[in-house]
């Protein structure tokens, strides 16, 4: 693999003596990693679901080595049991600290990564708010949220000025990981390589400073915010850090008590992970701001009633226990919406909620989203496989499967919902997205 020469020069500047063992850490396969979606089961669950072994990372609980090419083919990656993340990529959440209840907001978010590790730390309760600006971006980000099972989570396409311009003061933590050169992607991804250059470096520390001056309007006073990115320049790490202080005076470093990684180059309490620290490489730094205002919104004022709602209720009793909370119609899409969800008029806003079902015609046709956002127990009617069964990989083909059952029939993997079926004399009529079938 060759290196570009002023990205080697940068390096071997920065690094000293470990300059060797990072050099030659390019000829070795780069770590690969499986992080657990609480939301959806447990680590017995998971471990019991997987072909290989899970070890421990240092990067967070939820964050284990293994993995490989293909977990994309497996039954539990279908039923959101995981995420497959280069381990240190975990560390920025890790840094932000979301805690249940609260509402976050992570501006860059797609393919969603971070966004379903955040999803998963604040377990059915609070509000994230996951934006991507790159309309191309966003069916990954709405997919992956769905897979793993978030129900409270708002999904836009906004920039960061006008998304942040709308909620100034609202967020209690706010994620900044940012568009940047990428050099922790080198090992990965050679075809990175070829991108880099240092007027790239300049570009992307210029535009990480615009995106965080927006990201700081929305931090409530006594919020978080957290900057990452999974490159080693001093310019868009350490560098970009020192100009966000010096225009805002309002925030200020905060440490972040976690074992990994090593400090920052210009002693701040931000961390940098190398590849010599067990990961690809990040760069995570960890600000608050100063005060106590905390701005409130107006509620969304959009949720359904009277002969809508009746409909909407009807259908979910045919599905699930428990209370459905609030719904909203979106044209042909009926979601059940998240709690605290704010008035979001004149944004751009994909989905808020998980869908639980599409008009067609006169009838309510149920939706994967809602089935993917439960747990087996809420659901009428299940029918459980463990992961290597003929029927489960028919299922998850696209096939119809023998089932003895009536009406509509969640379809679970060592007990985790990954999708429904209707159930009718003996068979199950597949109702698995033609998008996300199996295709062996
Ligand atoms: N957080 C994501 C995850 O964990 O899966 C990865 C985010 S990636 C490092 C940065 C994202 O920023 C990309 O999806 C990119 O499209 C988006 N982006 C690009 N230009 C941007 C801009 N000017 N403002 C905000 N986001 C931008």
């Amino acid at each position: 693999m060759e290196l570009p020469e002023r990205f080697c020069a940068r390096m071997k500047e920065m690094l000293g003596a470990q300059w060797g063992a990072f050099s030659e850490g390019f000829t070795e396969p780069p770590f690969r990693g499986v992080r657990l979606n609480p939301l959806k089961c447990t680590e017995d669950t998971l471990r019991e679901s997987l072909p290989f072994p899970l070890t421990e990372t240092p990067f967070s609980p939820l964050c284990f080595y293994g993995g490989g090419e293909k977990v994309g083919a497996l039954p539990a990656h279908h039923a959101g049991m995981f995420y497959s993340q280069e381990p240190s990529a975990a560390s920025a959440v890790t840094a932000l600290g979301p805690l249940p209840g609260e509402r976050i907001l992570d501006l860059c978010a797609a393919p969603g990564g971070k966004a379903t590790q955040i999803a998963g730390l604040l377990q059915g309760r609070g509000l994230l708010w996951a934006n991507e600006v790159v309309r191309g971006r966003t069916g990954a980000l709405l997919s992956n949220l769905e897979r793993l099972g978030a129900q409270n989570a708002v999904v836009s396409c906004e920039s960061p000025g006008r998304l942040c311009g709308a909620f100034e003061g609202w967020f209690d933590r706010v994620l900044v990981d940012a568009p940047c050169s990428g050099e922790g992607m080198f090992r990965r991804d050679p075809g990175a390589i070829g991108e880099w250059s240092a007027e790239h470096v300049a570009a992307c520390a210029q535009r990480q400073g615009l995106i965080l001056d927006c990201a700081a309007q929305a931090v409530k006073g006594g919020g978080v915010l957290v900057y990452s990115t999974c490159t080693f320049s001093y310019e868009e790490n350490e560098g970009v850090c020192e100009s966000f202080l010096r225009a805002h005076p309002e925030f200020s470093f905060e440490p972040i008590p976690v074992p990994f990684g090593r400090p920052a180059l210009d002693g701040s309490p931000a961390r940098r992970i190398f590849p010599m620290d067990g990961g690809e490489g990040h760069f995570v730094a960890r600000f608050r701001r100063k005060g106590e205002e905390k701005r409130e919104k107006a509620p969304f004022a959009g949720a359904a009633g009277g002969p809508a709602r009746r409909e909407a209720e009807s259908l979910f009793a045919e599905l699930f226990t428990g209370e459905m909370g609030p719904v909203g119609i979106f044209g042909d899409k009926v979601l059940l919406l998240p709690e605290g969800l704010p008035d979001f008029t004149g944004l751009h806003v994909l989905r808020a909620g998980a869908q639980l079902a599409e008009r067609k015609g006169k009838r309510l046709e149920p939706a994967h989203g809602a089935f993917m956002a439960r747990e087996k127990g809420a659901c009428l009617g299940a029918a459980d496989f463990p992961p290597e069964s003929p029927e489960l990989l028919g299922f998850l083909r696209g096939e119809e499967i023998a089932w003895e059952g009536r009406g509509y029939t969640a379809v679970c993997v060592n007990g985790v919902v990954t999708g429904f079926g209707k159930a009718a004399g003996g068979r199950l009529k597949n109702r698995y997205p033609k998008g996300l079938r199996l295709r062996v």
